[in-house]
């Protein structure tokens, strides 16, 4: 198949072009100096010279709050409204480290209850992702198998040849067709730069063997390392927010007495509430607890239960944290305590 490109000008113009047009777009902006995925408006200012964004694509397909029906109550009974999920998405921006976490969210959004939130959302949406090319000290794909111009969750991926613009790559019949669809944005030819592509694996070294670390905290529930790891927690739940595969959420209804909506929400196990007994004895007490489950939901829960890590090795919740926990160092504890590689 003939090379085709996409430069930022007609990325910006597709993305406005599509919200205008029903689509839920979502894309990179500006924002005081960060850089966020949102839905696009004709006024977005949207940016595609960034290393990566404070949040991750996650909101497009599960939003940090979403009405799932309303409800009126009345003489004759009970009408419940559901919410239509009709809508095509449109992903724009995001890294192979937010792509590769589609897969694994899907594996729990469609186990034993079928999320249709998610999963119709997931069937609607064209993903469209940026290879890396930096990565800094937070980064670790490559030690969860994953890579900087990783293709896993993507519908089609774009590599920067130019300060301007991409080469694409089509991975999936749905990212096929979507090229064929915006054909007039696309373009055959785009003068390459030879600085261009900055980064390749070996620019992400290995640093722990997830087996190993799965291993060592099967057995090591009640460890004094555990304390060292998370010491400075504080319980924000920040790492939670920003993290691309953190799933946790709960149902609340918002309602009078005769009408209401009822909500899903995100949710975070870092928050001391999340465990909290009606009779206020909590389980996870302490701050070290409640990290311990994020670590150990992510690296040994969800693999006895789906066979994959929960962890793209993303890098953002280290970067959120602002009492300078790291999960790379932690694992890396982990990996130690193990043996190492
Ligand atoms: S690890 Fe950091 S970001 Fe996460 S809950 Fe603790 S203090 Fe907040
Ligand atoms: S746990 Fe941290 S490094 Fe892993 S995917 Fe979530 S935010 Fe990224």
């Amino acid at each position: 198949m003939a090379d085709v490109f996409l430069t930022h000008d007609k990325a910006r113009e597709l993305l406005i072009h599509l919200s205008a047009n029903g689509v839920e777009a979502f894309g990179p902006v500006e924002k005081d100096g960060i850089h966020i995925i949102e839905k696009i408006h004709e006024q977005s200012p949207i940016n595609f010279d960034y290393f990566i964004t404070t949040n991750s694509i996650k909101e497009a397909l599960f939003p940090r709050y979403e009405k799932i029906l309303s409800y009126k109550i009345s003489q004759e009974g009970v009408e419940v409204e559901d919410v239509p999920l009709d809508k095509s998405i449109v992903i724009m921006g995001g890294h192979p480290c937010d792509a590769a976490s589609i897969p694994l969210m899907e594996k729990l959004f469609g186990w034993d209850y079928k999320d249709k939130f998610f999963l119709k959302r997931r069937e609607n949406s064209v993903v469209i992702t940026l290879a890396c090319e930096e990565a800094d000290n937070d980064c670790f794909c490559t030690s969860l198998g994953y890579s900087p111009r990783g293709e896993v969750g993507s519908d089609i991926l774009l590599e920067r040849v130019s300060d301007n613009g991409w080469k694409v790559k089509t991975l999936t019949d749905k990212g096929k067709n979507f090229a064929k669809e915006y054909a007039d944005y696309f373009q055959s030819s785009l003068e390459a730069d030879k600085k261009y592509p900055k980064l390749a694996d070996k620019d992400v070294p290995v640093q722990f063997d997830p087996k190993k670390v799965k291993k060592w905290i099967d057995g090591h529930f009640e460890d004094s390392l555990w304390e060292k790891i998370a010491s400075n927690c504080w319980s924000c739940a920040a790492c939670t927010y920003v993290c691309p595969t953190c799933h946790c959420f709960d149902i609340t209804d918002d309602a009078t007495m005769w009408s209401g909506i009822r909500t899903k929400n995100w949710d975070a196990c870092t928050l001391p509430y999340f465990t909290l007994h009606a009779s206020m004895h909590n389980p996870r007490e302490e701050h070290f607890q409640r990290y311990r489950q994020r670590i150990n939901h992510k690296y040994s829960i969800y693999v006895n239960l789906f066979e994959a890590v929960s962890c793209t090795g993303c890098g953002r919740c280290s970067r959120a944290c602002g009492a300078r926990v790291n999960i790379l160092e932690a694992v890396k504890m982990i990996d130690n305590a193990a043996g190492g590689k």
